[in-house]
């Protein structure tokens, strides 16, 4: 597959920059044995830029890539860091929004962890909407779930706010998807925020184990507001958190977009700049990490990954031939003896590290290094650490 037409603009001016041989096709889904995880498909990342709008994507993306038919695990409210986060912006939301007893629907709610806490925090009504959502997962009687993607009979359900966190990045359509949501919503004009990874980070600290197969879309402020007014919404604002890493957007419905730009929108101009640093840059990189690791290898070195999830992943994608990473450990309880899809380490629980009594650690997202590190020495594991 090979696609010609950018998703955002419909623009045929697309330029790749960045080739990913070989990376498995699905990162968080659930694989029970090493030989499982081995056998999961891999295809090559062809990332392009759309020369119209400045929006990265993956050309090569194969769009039939069926996630939902096999179990996965995403939550990550096992961190007390990210639970911090998740509070903070729902109530700051929520008072921004005057969400309290309000109708809040999620699209692509997962295990509806984020739509529970809102309607803890709000009250009124929370609604999910998510083909993987399972049972009874959820035992909230405020809330609803609809196992089934988001159709334009949804937007009946009379949402005074919409939410959708970390789902626009897996989504291939882009401006279909946000037309979707746009035509569901008729005359109504509830708030719609989206929260999604923002590329131009991963670009300038060449951020490679932040590029994977399950991420099609790769937004940032500027493709996504460009993008958001041409679907038909009012961009209210638009900005970045979790340590640059999270991309955030606020719109409302709009027959007439105001054409406003916010400070933080790049042009598309930036944007080749930006990716022809990266271009230079990103090669380095990756050898850098390859020599170090090559040489933990030949000094015997214990290696472990902490942070299971799609990072480690698309690190690890990129040293598989290494064999040199048994391991990786992950606090998501629901984890533990699972195996990473197309790599073949194993997860386990922090606890493994007392006997395993690793040299070193790989820490996936430095957002958790204190934590880590803080429950490493309670157990007395005092390994060297690096910090992604
Ligand atoms: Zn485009």
């Amino acid at each position: 597959m090979h696609h010609e037409a950018c998703p955002s603009c419909k623009s045929h001016q697309i330029e790749d920059f960045f080739l990913i041989k070989n990376a498995p096709v699905y990162s968080i889904v659930t694989v029970k044995s090493k030989a499982e995880a081995l056998a999961v498909p891999r295809k090559d990342i062809g990332l392009g830029i759309c020369q119209q709008c400045g929006f990265i994507f993956n050309r090569l993306y194969d769009t039939d890539t069926d996630y939902f038919t096999l179990g996965y695990e995403d939550q990550q409210g096992f961190s007390e860091t990210f639970m911090k986060y998740l509070t903070r912006i729902s109530n700051e939301l929520i008072s921004k929004y005057d969400l309290k007893g309000k109708t809040i629907l999620e699209i692509g709610c997962g295990k509806g962890d984020f739509i529970n806490l809102l309607n803890k925090l709000a009250g009124g009504i929370g609604i999910g909407v998510d083909p993987a959502y399972e049972d009874g997962r959820q035992s909230n009687q405020h809330l609803t779930f609809y196992k089934e993607y988001y159709s334009e009979k949804h937007g009946a359900l009379n949402p005074d706010f919409i939410c959708c966190r970390h789902t626009f990045e897996h989504i291939f359509h882009t401006y279909d998807f946000l037309r979707l949501i746009r035509m569901s919503l008729g005359q109504k004009k509830p708030v719609v925020f989206f929260e999604i990874p923002q590329i131009n980070r991963i670009l300038d600290i060449q951020a490679f184990w932040d590029i994977y197969y399950e991420h099609c879309s790769y937004f940032s402020a500027g493709s996504l507001g460009r993008l958001f007014r041409n679907a038909g919404f009012d961009v209210l604002d638009i900005r970045l958190d979790y340590s640059d890493q999270y991309l955030l957007i606020e719109a409302v419905p709009s027959d007439t977009p105001a054409e406003k730009t916010f400070p933080i929108e790049e042009t598309v101009a930036d944007q080749k700049v930006r990716i022809e640093n990266f271009k230079t840059k990103i090669n380095q990189q990756l050898s850098e990490w390859e020599k170090r690791l090559k040489q933990m290898k030949e000094s015997g070195e214990k290696v472990v990954v902490w942070g299971g999830g799609s990072k480690s992943v698309g690190f690890l994608t990129q040293f598989s031939d290494l064999s040199l990473i048994d391991y990786v450990v992950d606090i998501n309880p629901n984890m533990e003896g699972n195996y990473i899809p197309g790599i073949g380490s194993r997860y386990v629980q922090p606890e493994f590290l007392k006997d395993y009594q690793p040299d070193t650690v790989i820490i996936m997202n430095g957002v958790y290094q204190d934590e880590i590190t803080k429950t490493m020495s309670a157990m007395g594991v005092n390994p060297k650490v690096y910090s992604l």
